[in-house]
């Protein structure tokens, strides 16, 4: 599957928002958004000009993909799921990504970001109800059990993730018992639970054109 391997830090300048998606020096002054808060480019410290409505459209859309970890064509698969469910397709798109099994991980703190999770799922070092699930968009349900499998609870970089769990508060719809590597999908999230800023509608307008 490809992948965006270029740096991820530019990806928040160009987006102007931290996006934390380098696990612990996001916390850090070595952040590149603490330091060169302006886009990436030979002309990121120019002046702006006032973006258009598809700019903002594309922009946000960039945005919620980049968080997210994904590519486009994957994005767009999601984009399609939300609409053909009931309810707001905005909404339904946030709660199909946050669903997704990579992202679950990282909020559990298994993980600091989400590729980390993704190539944790990936080796298959998780288990979904005891069993090995490699596919990190793997959607979660309700009640459904995450743990880590027992030969990677020695993993360094799991332990220094579940130390970062104190100031990366857990989602009331997840529950983790830190002890025994295990979380449990109490409810399915809403809307409400994607904290980060996204105006959602901004996407379903790009992509309704
Ligand atoms: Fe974004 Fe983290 Fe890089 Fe800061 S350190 S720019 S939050 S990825």
């Amino acid at each position: 599957m490809a992948r965006y391997r270029g740096s991820v830090c530019k990806l928040c300048r160009r987006e102007n928002l931290k996006m934390f998606l380098k696990g612990e020096r996001c916390y850090t002054d070595r952040c590149a958004m603490e330091r060169r808060a302006y886009p990436p480019g030979d002309h990121g410290q120019g002046r702006q000009r006032k973006p258009s409505d598809f700019a903002l459209q594309l922009r946000e859309k960039q945005k919620v993909k980049r968080m997210y970890g994904l590519l486009e064509k994957q994005f767009r698969n999601y984009f399609k799921r939300a609409e053909g469910m009931k309810g707001v397709t905005g909404e339904n798109l946030l709660v199909l990504l946050e669903r997704r099994l990579d992202n679950v991980v990282c909020r559990l703190c298994f993980a600091t970001t989400r590729s980390d999770a993704r190539q944790l799922v990936r080796h298959r070092n998780v288990l979904v109800n005891g069993r090995k699930v490699d596919i990190p968009s793997y959607l979660v349900k309700e009640g459904d059990i995450i743990e880590v499998a027992e030969n990677a609870r020695k993993f360094q970089r799991i332990e220094a993730a579940l130390e970062t769990a104190e100031r990366r508060p857990l989602p009331d719809w997840l529950e983790l018992d830190k002890d025994n590597f295990k979380g449990e999908v109490k409810s399915l999230p809403t809307r409400e639970h994607v904290t980060m800023p996204i105006n959602e509608q901004l996407i379903v307008e790009l992509y309704s054109k």
